[in-house]
């Protein structure tokens, strides 16, 4: 199994404040990893620091072996590619248009568009399901379908790693279960990485093949979903009470966060 990133004592300060502390986890190609954790916990910023859009750093962050400071912009944009959490969609380009600079990285003045550019914009918006929606403009989308449209303009870079930013919260509960498939099916088929920040433990439970819990800017979770399902475990993490139950159908154990008994309606 090849390493693709290599995170070593990676501390991020924003003035006085410390964002991250000490954080050091390596990445190995084919994982499906969730990052977790509370608001402000510092998700955002670890992963827009890896993607080297945070150049302010302590500590190392090894792409491939190689620092990333090593890596241009656009060498970094053919192994990672962004899924960010808000994207300002108030724009006329069309889906076709918006996938197609997913191709950014490989093309210039001197490097025209050829068959392989046409290929992996084609293949993005087959494996999304968008291509229905290729010549609508972005604004006319629904929010499910916009979500698609982002992770198919990450796809058409054709990167080893995907890194997303809760790309399913503003979703409701039928286009967060399709987002959640399609990103189980691209990192199947294609084997590409992931990195992707959820509030969604379940999902993360289910999809993952690793969790990094982190709080107050610390990793103070590393393990596999069994691991992870664990009162004590979830507790020290969001600092909340949670509920481990099993799922009749499928025997999984399914989390739910607890209310003090006399808030519940039910109670
Ligand atoms: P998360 O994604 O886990 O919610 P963030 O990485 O967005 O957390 O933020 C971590 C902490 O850093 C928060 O306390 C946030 O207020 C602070 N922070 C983030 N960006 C800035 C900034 N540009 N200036 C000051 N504080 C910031
Ligand atoms: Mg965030």
């Amino acid at each position: 199994m090849t390493s693709l990133l290599h995170v070593r004592n990676l501390s991020v300060s924003i003035g006085a404040t410390r964002i991250l502390r000490d954080v050091s986890f390596s990445v190995v190609q084919g994982e499906s990893i969730a990052i977790i954790g509370p608001n402000g916990a510092g998700k955002t910023t670890l992963i827009k620091t890896i993607l080297g859009l945070k150049t302010e750093y302590r500590g190392q962050i090894e792409l491939l072996g190689l620092s990333l400071s090593s890596y241009s912009a656009r060498e970094r944009a053919r192994w990672m590619a962004y899924v960010p959490q808000n994207h300002d969609f108030a724009d006329f380009s069309t889906v076709s248009e918006f996938i197609w600079m997913g191709r950014y990285p490989y093309l210039s003045v001197f490097r025209q568009p050829v068959d392989g550019d046409h290929q992996a914009v084609q293949a993005a918006l087959e494996m999304t399901g968008t291509l229905a929606q290729a010549n609508r403009t972005l604004a006319t989308l629904s929010g499910g379908e916009q979500q698609k449209v982002l992770i198919a303009a990450a796809l058409a870079q054709q990167p080893k790693m995907l890194l997303l930013d809760e790309p399913s919260t503003f979703l409701d509960p039928k286009n967060q279960v399709e987002v959640q498939a399609l990103l189980c099916k691209i990192n199947r088929e294609t084997g590409t990485t992931l990195l992707s920040i959820t509030h969604d433990i379940n999902s993360a439970l289910q999809a993952s093949t690793r969790i990094l819990g982190l709080k107050a800017g610390e990793i103070v979770f590393d393990g596999n979903p069994q691991a992870l399902a664990n009162e004590a475990v979830l507790a020290e993490i969001y600092g909340a009470a949670f509920r481990l139950i099993d799922d009749p159908k499928t025997g999984c154990p399914v989390v739910i966060p607890t209310m003090v008994a006399s808030e519940g309606r039910f109670s």
